[in-house]
């Protein structure tokens, strides 16, 4: 029986997370923020015993001492997997909204770990293509070794809070490792946009996670007369997101590593003609046709071969991603 504390359950990335590791046979204890949302959680899977399947309170991760009681268990955790981070558009304060819970949250739960979980192996952080991309100079070739170069400065922009949050989370996770030398090492996850069904027991509308707002945009006819700016032109399937922090876990060689999770490139109009293909009865809502394509002629490569030889990730094609992301968030009424 191996036992692994999955922060953040209640988050879109971390319910597959969960999932994964449950069919995979591992104990999951899953850090929440409210009583409602455990209970949540556990009524969705009624088939699987407590000792399997539990829940216990962190309402902030920022605060200091947070998951000073939640890294302790019996029998004690074999690996943690850190998922939560704030992942939104709705920023007053730059520092007390990202950079506070994303930094703190995760020195917190290291400084935890070492002081009160001897037992734990090695910890998988969620980090992001926001920690690789550099946006004022792109790479020609986007991998794991790279880093943004964001300055704590320009992370006060609202619009580059998020990045500048992960960037640094990231950061303080790996010099942690290095100074503290704890009795666990570390392997990050990077994900670009990720795509994929929602969890429908988490989810409303109203509260859709923020890297699948696009597709519900899209069927829902908001972005009808105009096709907002791609952004960023990579992404990946949330299933491979989860798969990838599993065997994050399960291979040894993982230890010490960044993995960059990526399916390939994609843009928003791509997106649309999916729909289009494959949901006729939408059509009514999407942008015209003839709306053009922003895939800019120089748009960066990427390398995801690491992801690929050491974890095994197969991915899978935009057209599956979008197809089961579509049905998903119909099925909760969009
Ligand atoms: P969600 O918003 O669905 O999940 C975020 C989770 O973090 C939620 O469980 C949320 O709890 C929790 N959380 C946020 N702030 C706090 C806090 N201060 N205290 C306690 N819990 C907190 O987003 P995703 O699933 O998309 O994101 C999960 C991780 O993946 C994040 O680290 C994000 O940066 C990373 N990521 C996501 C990408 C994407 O495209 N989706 C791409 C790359 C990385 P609650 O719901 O209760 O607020």
């Amino acid at each position: 029986m191996v036992k692994v504390l999955l922060t953040g359950g209640s988050g879109f990335i971390a319910a597959h997370v969960l999932d994964v590791l449950l069919e995979h046979g591992f104990d999951v204890v899953t850090t929440v923020r409210s009583e409602e949302k455990g209970r949540k959680i556990l009524d969705a899977h009624p088939s699987t015993p407590k000792e399997k399947l539990s829940y216990v309170i962190v309402e902030d991760i920022a605060k200091e001492g947070a998951f000073d009681e939640a890294v302790k268990s019996d029998p004690p955790f074999d690996f943690v997997i850190h998922t939560a981070s704030p992942f939104h558009f709705n920023v007053q304060d730059p520092v007390k909204d990202f950079l506070d819970p994303a930094i703190k949250g995760t020195t917190g739960i290291l400084k935890a770990i070492k002081a009160h979980a001897p037992t734990v192996k090695r910890v998988v952080i969620t980090s992001s293509f926001a920690a690789i991309i550099n946006p004022h100079n792109h790479a020609e070739v986007y991998s794991e070794k790279l880093w943004n170069p964001i300055t704590w400065e320009e992370a006060q922009d609202h619009a580059q809070v998020y990045r500048g949050s992960k960037t640094f989370a990231e950061k303080s996770a790996w010099e942690f490792v290095e100074k503290e030398k704890p009795g666990f090492d570390l392997a990050t996850i990077n994900p670009p946009l990720v795509l994929g069904p929602i969890v429908h027991y988490l989810n409303s509308l109203e509260a859709i996670n923020t890297s699948n707002a696009r597709v519900k945009d899209l069927i829902q006819g908001k972005s009808k007369e105009k096709l907002p700016p791609t952004g960023t032109y990579l992404w990946v399937d949330v299933r491979e997101v989860a798969l990838a922090h599993v065997r994050a876990i399960e291979v040894p060689e993982a230890g010490g590593q960044r993995f960059f999770v990526t399916a390939g490139q994609f843009t928003n109009k791509q997106l649309a003609e999916i729909i289009r293909e494959t949901y006729p009865e939408l059509e009514s809502k999407l942008p015209p046709k003839d709306i053009p394509d922003d895939l800019p002629a120089n748009v960066y490569g990427f390398d995801n071969t690491k992801s690929i030889d050491v974890l095994g990730i197969k991915y899978r094609s935009l057209k599956d991603s979008v197809v089961d992301t579509v049905k998903s968030l119909l099925a909760v009424g969009a």
